[in-house]
């Protein structure tokens, strides 16, 4: 089966085409300035040659339709006809606590998507309008919406509650959702099988990326997620300022005058390491500023792998122990001397790095030191594909 996998955001659209036999990518590619002017990037992985130029996309709906295009011309294609496609799978960032795992689109589901638009106003209403556009240019296809909040449904009221009103929780939904949740479930369930399925595999993974979070799972189910009722929260990213002291906003907005979304402007897209530093948010320009002597950059840098480290700390305290640790996405998966700065003084929790097999770069690898008591995997993280098993499961019913 060949399935399409969606990413649709306000004025964007990410697809990928997957063969699940072999789970084989066909083809990958993005639409841009949906509803402006319009451009697509399509990229065939069967040696075809890669298509872009300005194409009109009006709506949503007319990206899907060059995609289609694309996808089934002889010049780019990788299919034959659309009836190829069995079924498409869109990425929907919040299911609420309504969606404890994915699910075939339906009347219900595209309520419940509805449902959550408060709670992801700019992604809710995009990935809904992605899925009415595959309706309306591929009817029949059967399609499935996978959240990234379903991961963090198994957590445990303590974990997911604030320390609030209990009242915000009841009439508002107020608590910690975490996100991210495709890609930690991807990591820790391959994370299990790599450990044999050993019953009890008690997992951290990083997924360290411009937007990063941890996630503490057992068996490939989460305990604890550092991202909360938005992705605000946790560690410090590459712009957001993740965990600080609530009371910080009055005396910000106080002394400057500053409105709530300009506070909260700053806090998403000034703060992290590029408001520590005034440098970059991009992690390889930290590297080459502080190689060269610049103390905020390094400042940025020590104080991300200091708030990793607290991270790792509470989560095995969560655990009640560790067996296996994982980095993923772009920093985790690339960065040696930021896998390393992290994993520093963790020795007494068992976690000991290989120098030599810590130089890794973008693939998958055991880089523990031998000896060290808790296995420390690099596993390049794979949401499209996570997307697509879930659909081919859904829609095979698996
Ligand atoms: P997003 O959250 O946007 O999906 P990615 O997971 O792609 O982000 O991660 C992007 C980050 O990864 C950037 O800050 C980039 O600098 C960092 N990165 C990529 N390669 C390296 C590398 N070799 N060393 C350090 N950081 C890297």
């Amino acid at each position: 089966m060949k399935i399409l996998v969606i990413n649709a955001g306000s004025s964007s659209l990410k697809y990928q085409l997957i063969d699940m036999e072999g789970e084989q990518l066909l083809a990958k590619g993005l639409c841009e300035r949906i509803g402006l002017d319009g451009h697509l990037t399509h990229k065939p992985q069967n040696g075809k040659a890669v298509f872009e130029a300005d194409i009109p996309f009006p709506t949503h709906k007319e990206a899907i339709e060059a995609v289609l295009e694309k996808l089934t011309s002889a010049q780019y294609g990788v299919v034959e006809t659309m009836a190829e496609i069995g079924a498409v799978g869109h990425r929907v960032l919040h299911g609420g606590s309504e969606f404890t795992q994915s699910c075939l689109v339906d009347d219900a589901c595209e309520a419940a998507i509805k449902k959550c638009f408060p709670l992801g106003p700019l992604h809710n209403p995009a990935n809904l309008m992605g899925i009415k556009a595959c309706q309306a240019v591929m009817p029949g296809t059967p399609q499935v919406a996978v959240f990234d909040t379903s991961f963090g449904m198994s957590m445990a009221p303590k974990a997911y509650m604030y320390a609030l009103p209990y009242e915000y929780y009841e009439k508002d939904s107020l608590r910690r959702y975490g996100f991210h949740g495709t890609s930690h479930r991807f990591v820790s369930a391959r994370a299990v099988e790599l450990m044999g399925g050993k019953p009890g595999t008690r997992v951290i993974n990083c997924h360290l990326g411009n937007g990063s979070s941890l996630s503490a799972s057992i068996d490939g189910k989460c305990v604890d997620t550092s991202m909360g009722l938005t992705p605000l929260a946790g560690v410090p990213m590459g712009t957001r300022s993740g965990d600080c002291d609530p009371a910080l906003l009055q005396f910000i907005m106080n002394k400057y005058g500053y409105s709530i979304d300009e506070m909260l402007n700053i806090l998403n897209k000034k703060s992290g390491v590029l408001g520590l530093s005034g440098v970059s948010s991009d992690f390889r320009d930290l590297d080459s500023a502080a190689a060269q002597g610049n103390a905020r950059a390094r400042l940025a840098l020590d104080k991300f792998a200091y708030e990793v480290r607290k991270y790792i700390g509470a989560y095995t305290a969560a655990l009640g122990g560790l067996d296996v640790l994982c980095f993923t996405a772009g920093v985790g998966e690339n960065s040696s001397s930021m896998r390393a700065s992290i994993a520093e003084g963790l020795e007494y929790l068992g976690i000991q790095i290989d120098p030599e097999k810590n130089q890794v770069r973008g693939k998958e690898m055991d880089i523990s030191a031998a000896g060290s008591r808790v296995r420390v995997f690099v596993i390049p993280t794979n949401e499209e594909l996570m997307i697509a098993r879930d659909t081919r499961d859904l829609v095979c019913g698996a």
